[in-house]
This record gives C-alpha cells, structure tokens and sequence, in this order.
C-alpha cells in the first residue's frame, strides 16, 4: 500500500518534503490551520489547529507515520500523536529543542562547547547574569523565537535598564565574536544508519538567514569530523530519528561552539534540491521511514561542484528574471508577497556550479541581479 505520511505544518517545509516524497510513490497529508497553505499544493490539508481533537483525529486516522515540519508544536499534541502513530523525532526531542536552556544543558551534558548562558526569570537577575557573562550579551526568550525575534543585544547597562518589561522565561548568552557561522545537517534512521551533509557556511542579517554556501569554504577534514560528532553526540543521545540540523558558531581559534538546534530540516540545508545526490527532503523521509540513507562509505551524502541559497524576502519574484542567471533553479513557496517594508520567506534561489570560483562568480551576479529580492 503506499505509504501515507503526516507532517504537523504546511509551511514551504512541508510542501518540499512532500515534493521529495512523491516520486518515492508516498502520500502526504498535513495539519494545518490555514488551508491554503504552501503544502496544500502536495497533498491533503486537514484544517485545524494542534489542540482540536477532532481534527488531530483525523489527521491521525490511517498514517503511515507522522513527523513535524515546526518544531512548537505543544507537547500534549505531540504525545497525543505518540499514542496513535509513529511519530519521528521523537517527541522528548521536541521538548528539548523548544527551550533554549534544555538545548543548550543537552549540548553541555555532551561536552559541546556552547556560548557561556543563564536562565533569567526577572531584571535582578537579568543585572546579575550581565554582571557574570560580561558585555555585550544576548537577551533572548527561551520559547518561541526565530528568525531574530525576541532576541535583543545588550552592549551596556542602560540597554538592560531600558528593557521595558523583564519577565519570566528568558536567557542570556555571552555574545560571542565567532568568525563565521556554520551549520551540520546529519539525520538518524529508524535502523540506526547515520548521515552527514558537509558543514555549510551560512550569512545572517537581522537574525535571518540570508545566504547559504556548501561545501562551505576552507573546511579541513577535521573541523568537518568534529562537527560530526557533535551531531552524532546528540543523534545517538536522544535516539533521534530523522534529519537533525545544529547551528555553529566558528571561533577564531577553530574551535565550534553550538548555537541552536532544529529537529526538522532546515533552511540552511535547502542547497541539497540541487546540490547534492539527494536532498535534505529524501533524507528525512528515508530516515523516518527505515530506508536506506544512500550515504557513501564515510557516511556523508556525496554534493554537486559548489552550491549556495539565497533566500528571497521580498518582492514579487518574476521567475524569467531569476532563471535567466546561470546554474540557477527557482524554488517558490506559493506565498502572497511580503508587504512593504515586511520581510518573510517566499522562497528560495539555488546556484550550483563546477568548482568555488565558478560558484563566486554566479553569487555575485545574483547578488546584484535580485538585490530587491534579497
Ligand atoms: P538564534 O535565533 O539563536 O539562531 O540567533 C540568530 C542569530 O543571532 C544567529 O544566527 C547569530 O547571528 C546571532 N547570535 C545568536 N546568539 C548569539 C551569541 N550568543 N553571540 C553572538 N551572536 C549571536
């Protein structure tokens, strides 16, 4: 029978794992509140929200399997699931990857180095976990934040004092000078069987992710097999099932700090549509699924040349414009335009090409090409 998988979300997540599905000969249908949502394009939405029972029902009735495409999906609605049908990663995951404080204590427990942090309930001890990591810091809410938001720098003692409310809920980082930012995507199969994708150097402005270049850049074989560990570290910890990403600081010494973690795919791995044998996407649902990874025999899944992503956030995007630049594929999420002055993920370009120069030198021209896009 063909398999028929749920995915809780149908943001562009959904829809790209669906798009990577359906050749496999799998079904997909989603949770949704929205119903015409960008995964509505690839396969059935049920309407509702995570806590309606009925339509969770639904949802549930005949699943092969479930997996997320968000990760704050509420713990009762994931247990519910648990109760009725596979779901991967497991749901203990899910708990730790929406609390940076549970995130960041599981990277300790498995002696990944992270940024130096606090809990903060309060502004005293807000002033005394400032006083403690030094300045700057980084405020940010311990549940619920993306794409920079609810997070705030503190350079001195008067931007803690200006902070209008101090509340319950919040952590505070040691605001670290990395040299770059990197990213690990691995994923676990229900066999046990690990992959890795090679590290990827990610560009971030205003806490969104701009830019994505894989393999990234002067990456010795070694940075990549530590960068390895720390993802199987976790993977092997939680007993994880599926495609897991882990944001990275690179310190100027070399060494990598562990920033956050995704148990989904990520945006930063959306360069595997056309880079790579196969993508994030495939990964996840063979992970999820107990079939083969199609890794090499180091475990990495093998890339095409040089790729990169540039994510598009604003405009309307005339797809003739995007294609008419060399080693370019389009990836739109069938999302309304982002309104003035608004920027929202509406889709995504992928440049591929023989060797990094090459890669370079396309980047720049889309760079320049789209800059009303980017
Ligand atoms: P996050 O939501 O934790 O991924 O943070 C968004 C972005 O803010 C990161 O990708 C970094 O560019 C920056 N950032 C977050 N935490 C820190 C930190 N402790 N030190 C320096 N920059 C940070």
């Amino acid at each position: 029978m063909t398999p028929l998988v749920g995915i809780l979300g149908g943001g562009q997540l959904g829809r790209m794992l669906a798009l990577a599905g359906i050749p496999m000969g799998l079904r997909f249908r989603f949770l949704e509140s929205r119903p015409d949502c960008p995964a509505a394009a690839a396969g059935e939405v049920i309407v509702g929200r995570y806590d309606d029972h009925a339509a969770l029902t639904r949802f549930a009735d005949g699943l092969s399997t479930a997996t997320y495409e968000f990760e704050n999906v509420p713990a009762a609605t994931a247990r519910w699931l648990t109760e009725h049908v596979s779901v991967y990663p497991p749901e203990g995951v899910l708990a730790i990857a929406q609390d940076r404080i549970a995130e960041k204590s599981l990277f300790r427990d498995l002696d990944v180095g992270t940024p130096a942090f606090c809990a903060v309930d309060s502004r005293e001890q807000l002033l005394a976990a400032c006083e403690r990591l030094g300045l700057p810091c980084v405020l940010k809410t311990r549940r619920l934040g993306y794409d920079g938001k609810g997070q705030w720098v503190l350079r001195s003692r008067a931007d803690a004092d200006a902070l209008p409310r101090v509340g319950a809920g919040l952590i505070v980082e040691q605001f670290v000078g990395f040299r770059r930012e990197l990213s690990i995507i691995a994923a676990r199969s229900r066999t046990g069987e690990e992959a890795f994708f090679p590290l990827i150097q990610n560009t971030h402005r205003g806490g969104i992710l701009r830019e994505s270049i894989a393999p990234a850049p002067e990456v010795a074989p070694e940075l990549q097999s530590r960068a390895e560990i720390v993802a199987r570290r976790v993977l092997e910890r939680t007993g994880y099932v599926g495609v897991l990403a882990i944001e990275l600081f690179e310190m100027p010494d070399g060494s990598l700090l562990a920033n956050e973690m995704a148990p989904r795919v990520h945006n930063s791995g959306h360069w595997t549509q056309d880079g790579a044998d196969l993508s994030q996407f495939e990964l996840h649902l063979r992970a999820i699924l107990g079939w083969p990874l199609g890794a090499d025999s180091s475990g990495r899944i093998r890339t095409r040349g040089a790729s990169a992503m540039l994510n598009i956030l604003r405009g309307d995007p005339d797809p003739s414009r995007a294609l008419s630049l060399a080693g370019s594929r389009l990836h739109l999420y069938g999302k309304a335009p982002p309104s003035a002055g608004e920027l929202r993920k509406i889709g995504h370009l992928n440049i591929t090409a023989n060797d990094a120069g090459e890669l370079e030198r396309r980047l720049c021209a889309a760079r320049t090409a789209l800059a009303d896009l980017l």
